[in-house]
């Protein structure tokens, strides 16, 4: 093995720790922007309370600001007048960052089938973790927030919306009319 060969290995090990130390740093400082229009929000915040104490996860502090959150918790119904607002919110987050849909009504619209209601925040903008349930529990909250953490750990991101094709599978089964959760 030449030195150049032996250089490029040693680089190679180098910035391979860096991004897992990066990572296990990120996934333990996460910022969230909560997004919360409607009954979820209940929910959100009895995770948030001491009995499931999401600081362990280094994720209770919450931020006012898109500009300083690097994850978008999306709780409750988005209606179409809404949805250019969350698109907003979204798009002044800085890289990197990542969107959870919380509650079957942003996964994919819930039990609300009609004009007004956006059918999956997934249709505006990228989704890295769903959280279905009406509203869902704690436990499952954590659930997704440990998803959450795999994904920051390996710094995988959601790039672009994908609408109901890019949903996991139990989801586009509940896409169906009239099986809604
Ligand atoms: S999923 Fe259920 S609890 Fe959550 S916002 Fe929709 S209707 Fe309300």
């Amino acid at each position: 093995m030449g030195q150049g060969t032996a250089d490029a290995g040693k680089l190679n090990w180098m910035t391979t720790k860096l991004d897992a130390a990066l990572g296990w740093a990120r996934k333990f400082s996460i910022f969230q922007y909560p997004f919360v229009t409607a009954c979820c929000g209940m929910e959100y915040m009895a995770t948030a309370c001491s009995h499931y104490d999401v600081d362990r996860f280094g994720a209770g502090f919450p931020r006012f600001s898109p500009r300083q959150a690097d994850v978008l918790f999306v709780v409750g119904t988005i209606s179409h007048k809404m949805a250019p607002v969350l698109k907003r919110i979204y798009d002044q987050m800085m890289e990197p960052k990542w969107a959870v849909a919380f509650g079957v009504c942003t996964c994919t619209g819930g039990f609300y089938d009609n004009y007004a209601t956006v059918m999956g925040i997934d249709t505006i903008i990228p989704v890295d973790v769903y959280i279905p349930g009406c509203p869902p529990r704690p436990e499952n909250v954590l659930d997704g927030l440990m998803k959450l953490q795999d994904k920051i750990q390996l710094g995988t991101l959601a790039d672009a919306p994908t609408g109901p094709e890019g949903r996991p599978a139990e989801l586009r089964v509940l896409h169906q009319p009239g099986a809604h959760l």
